[in-house]
């Protein structure tokens, strides 16, 4: 599990600054850090890319097209810049990026804790300890399945999956599945899961819905370039629901299709409404499906009625096709409000309903709200020295992809260099 690069460089030390996490978005802070000759490491409990690699299904591409993966310095050179990658892929290309940086990785290093010191950090891993001025959390937002406390009442004899565990559909056994959550990777998952021929019902709550191809061109394209992805988290009213919004029900595929719910009614997945519960092996579903789909259609509409505005005011890519507007999301007449899971044969529940991170080991008492949430304006924690990245509209809409890393990390990077700066003034004054 070591990196080769890491053989022979010590496993304990003091540093500048510890990141933790070698995903995207701490080798872009590595590269940046590096570019501004500041003395780092970059601790991996596994290995570089770890959670594309151990903790996403197998059929999963990026649903972000080729062009928009791109990070501080490095970008997608390939030959297809409209496709989405595999996950041998996405691996490939942040393994890349890690080598052009040349970033200190350590792999098979998980931190144990981290706890203030001295006005610096003392980073504890299985492999020794680090001291530091500055702490990076780059460790992920999906540590911890997001699953209703109402679900303990579930009938012991299902197996319950949350989308972080499931591989395939041929991990399962042949009896029906209910899929609860409906954004990017609900959808997904009902989508191939009822096409190995399992009945599938998809319990549907708030969603995000978004057509593929717009106007002739990937909708990524269009979020983009109007704006939509580069706004940022103080001009957002209340930043606390915007960071929960769910992902946009999209699916990068080689056919640019679009997967909607109105695509899975067709297809012969059911569709429920949001679950609230079991009582005695019936899950029970809220009668609020209608509504969540009529808002997810506004919401829809809005979005195109932006686009049309920005390609009115001349701001195009020159020819552009018409605008349309998409048939309304149909939902039955009289939809299940429950489900016999016995009576059904319902073998697996597959929780889709997102994550969030686990910070227990980071022991900076105010560092974290009491749900555990780190408290950040922007990704600048409230306890000095401390940063984090990759979080759900952190800093902008963009923060949790690929290509947010880019302006994050050169913001956070110029606040962690200004801090480093006022730490070793502040540090030589007091010897003077
Ligand atoms: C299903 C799914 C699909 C997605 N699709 C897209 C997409 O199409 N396009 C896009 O741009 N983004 C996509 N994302 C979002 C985003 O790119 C990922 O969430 C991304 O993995 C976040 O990168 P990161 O570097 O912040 O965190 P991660 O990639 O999660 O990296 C964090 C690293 O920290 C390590 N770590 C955690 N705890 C510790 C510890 N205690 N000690 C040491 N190491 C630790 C982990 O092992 C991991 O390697 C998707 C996310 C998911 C879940």
């Amino acid at each position: 599990m070591i990196d080769r690069r890491a053989r022979g460089y010590p496993a304990a030390g003091t540093v500048d600054v510890v990141v933790i996490g070698a995903g995207h978005s701490g080798l872009a802070m590595s590269a940046r850090l590096s570019g501004h000759s500041i003395d780092h490491v970059v601790l991996e409990r596994g290995e570089i890319a770890n959670s594309w690699r151990h903790e996403r299904w197998d059929s999963l591409r990026l649903l972000t097209p080729n062009w928009q993966s791109r990070l501080p310095g490095y970008r997608y050179a390939g030959a297809d810049p409209d496709g989405f990658m595999t996950m041998p892929e996405v691996i490939d290309f942040i393994e890349g990026y890690a080598r052009a940086a040349a970033a200190p990785v350590r792999t098979g290093t998980t931190v144990v804790s981290v706890r203030s010191v001295d006005g610096g950090f003392r980073v504890v891993t299985q492999r020794g300890q680090w001291r530091c001025r500055a702490v990076v959390l780059a460790s992920g937002a999906h540590h911890v399945p997001h699953i209703p406390a109402c679900a303990a009442a579930l009938p012991k004899s299902l197996r319950t999956l949350s989308s972080k565990d499931y591989r395939n559909p041929h991990d399962l056994d042949d009896r029906g599945v209910l899929i609860v959550g409906a954004s990017a990777t609900g959808l997904q998952l009902a989508d191939e899961i009822h096409a190995s021929g399992r009945e599938v019902t998809l319990a549907v709550g708030e969603h995000i819905r978004m057509p593929r191809v717009y106007r002739g061109l990937d909708i990524q394209r269009w979020m983009d370039s109007v704006g939509i992805l580069d706004q940022r988290y103080d001009t957002v009213d209340d930043i606390v629901r915007a960071r929960r919004v769910p992902s946009p029900q999209l699916i990068g595929s080689p056919e640019r299709a679009t997967l909607d719910l109105n695509t899975l009614t067709e297809r012969g997945v059911e569709i429920v409404g949001r679950f609230v519960g079991v009582n005695d092996g019936v899950a029970q579903f809220s009668g609020s499906l209608r509504n969540h789909c009529a808002m997810a259609d506004l919401k829809l509409t809005r979005l195109l009625d932006t686009i049309d505005g920005w390609v009115a005011r001349g701001r195009n890519y020159g020819a552009v096709a018409a605008p349309e507007r998409f048939a309304a999301t149909r939902v039955d007449e009289k939809p299940r409000l429950s489900l016999d899971l016995n009576k059904q044969r319902i073998g697996t529940v597959i929780w889709a309903t997102g994550f969030r991170p686990d910070y227990s080991w980071l022991q900076v008492p105010p560092a974290l709200d009491r749900k555990g949430h780190l408290l950040h304006e922007g990704g600048v924690a409230g306890v000095r020295g401390l940063y984090a990245l990759g979080l759900p509209f952190m800093r902008r809409r963009k923060s949790s992809f690929i290509h947010g890393a880019e302006d994050d990390v050169r913001e956070l990077g110029e606040h962690l260099s200004a801090y480093l700066f006022g730490f070793s003034q502040a540090s030589s004054s007091r010897r003077a």
